[in-house]
């Protein structure tokens, strides 16, 4: 039997131009024609029932995750493992933070020496609380910390930062209140200044420009404060170098409708009692090393 020989159709054979040119029309028109649909508002279209009475950049992120692990945490108050990567991140946060205000007090930040040491007694403070280190200890914090600081205040970037107070409220750590929405919000700015909000970030895999520009914790903090310029201060665990990341400029009325319907959407979800699971294959975040769950969900269930 004869195979049957297709003949590829040059690009600039008329036919295939044209099937282009439709199929590109026909995506754009179904583009627009799309409506979304409109905004769930509480009160008016469901009674509001959060664990917390409001929602937070956590809450937000954890039940886009896995709506399980959110109702395990929040809805059923069981406590999340204590990870050693929390407490090394809160504690270059705390030195951070502690130069910052000192900055806002008299106008001079903190010394090398005297970050590390704040670094160093925030991890011999919440060290007895960790319960899972993997390989790590606590003097490896301690000298990680010591290099990350080291590094950050040689790189001369210190001087850069310049907190302001705003509404009463310092530019360090700096408390947000309000609604998203028509839903409660509360948040902790690591560092707001004049025309910039940051978020400092200790991981292994330090955040590239699109993710500071994709963030939904950057797009959450840009819209409270209405300003549109935002950006990541990071930390590698691995070579503990520090790299800026940003600013990035955040398009403030497209990132008001989206930001608006994730959280509407998030709020509708957990007043309704909406908690599915996750997919395991899709999500490389369900697993025993990430989720504190894990044992009584999906590795329950192997
Ligand atoms: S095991 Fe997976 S599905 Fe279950 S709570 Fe954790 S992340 Fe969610």
């Amino acid at each position: 039997m004869t195979a049957l020989k297709l003949k590829a159709l040059p690009a600039s054979n008329p036919r295939v131009r044209g099937r282009a040119k439709d199929s590109k029309t026909k995506s754009q028109k179904e583009e627009q024609s799309f409506k979304a649909p409109p905004l769930m508002k509480p009160g008016r279209d469901y009674m509001l029932n959060l664990p917390k009475g409001y929602l937070s950049n956590s809450q937000i992120e954890l039940y886009l995750r896995c709506p399980a692990q959110y109702e395990f945490k929040y809805v059923q108050g069981q406590r999340q493992t204590e990870k050693f990567y929390f407490l090394e991140g809160n504690a270059i946060g705390k030195a951070m933070e502690t130069t910052c205000n000192a900055f806002m007090d008299t106008g001079v930040h903190l010394t090398l020496k005297q970050a590390i040491s704040v670094q160093r007694s925030f991890v011999a403070k919440g060290a007895k609380d960790v319960e899972d280190w993997e390989e790590h200890s606590p003097s490896d914090l301690k000298a990680r910390g010591k290099t990350m600081l080291t590094n950050f205040w040689e790189s001369g970037y210190l001087p850069k930062l310049r907190p302001v107070e705003r509404d009463g409220r310092s530019g360090a750590e700096h408390k947000l209140v309000g609604k998203i929405a028509g839903v409660p919000f509360l948040g902790f700015i690591d560092l707001l200044e004049e025309t910039v909000v940051t978020d400092f970030k200790v991981s292994n895999n330090p955040r590239k420009r699109y993710n500071a520009q994709k963030s939904l914790q950057l797009a959450l903090y840009g819209m409270m404060t209405k300003m549109n310029k935002a950006r990541y201060l990071t930390w590698s665990r691995k070579t503990c170098l520090f790299d800026e990341i940003g600013p990035v400029s955040l398009p403030l009325a497209k990132t008001k409708k989206w930001v608006d319907r994730v959280v509407s959407n998030v709020a509708y979800g957990i007043s309704k009692g909406s908690f599915p699971v996750t997919n395991p294959s899709a999500d490389y975040l369900c697993d025993e090393r990430w989720c504190s769950y894990w044992g009584k969900c999906y590795g329950a269930s192997k």
